[in-house]
């Protein structure tokens, strides 16, 4: 029953480290095919439609977007 606490005070930490820093910056876009926010900074996946451009997390996600554009841009 000794090592409880300090187990628990390392669970705490890890999960803290662990969350990521929400900011809601307009640095971020969202990715429409998994919904994502992607950084518009580190973005290495983009693709224009109509004059749009949108940002993607990876490449599978760019991919199946530029398949069918319209599939992922219709449903809001
Ligand atoms: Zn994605």
């Amino acid at each position: 029953m000794k090592f409880i606490f300090p187990i628990l005070i390392l669970l705490s930490v890890f999960s803290m480290a662990a969350t990521p820093i929400h900011n809601h910056s307009h640095q971020e876009s969202k990715d429409p095919v998994c919904g994502m926010s992607v950084k518009k900074a580190n973005s290495k996946y983009q693709s224009t439609y109509l004059d749009v451009l949108y940002d993607f997390c990876s490449a599978s996600c760019k991919k199946s977007f530029d398949k069918k554009p319209e599939r992922y841009l219709k449903k809001k």
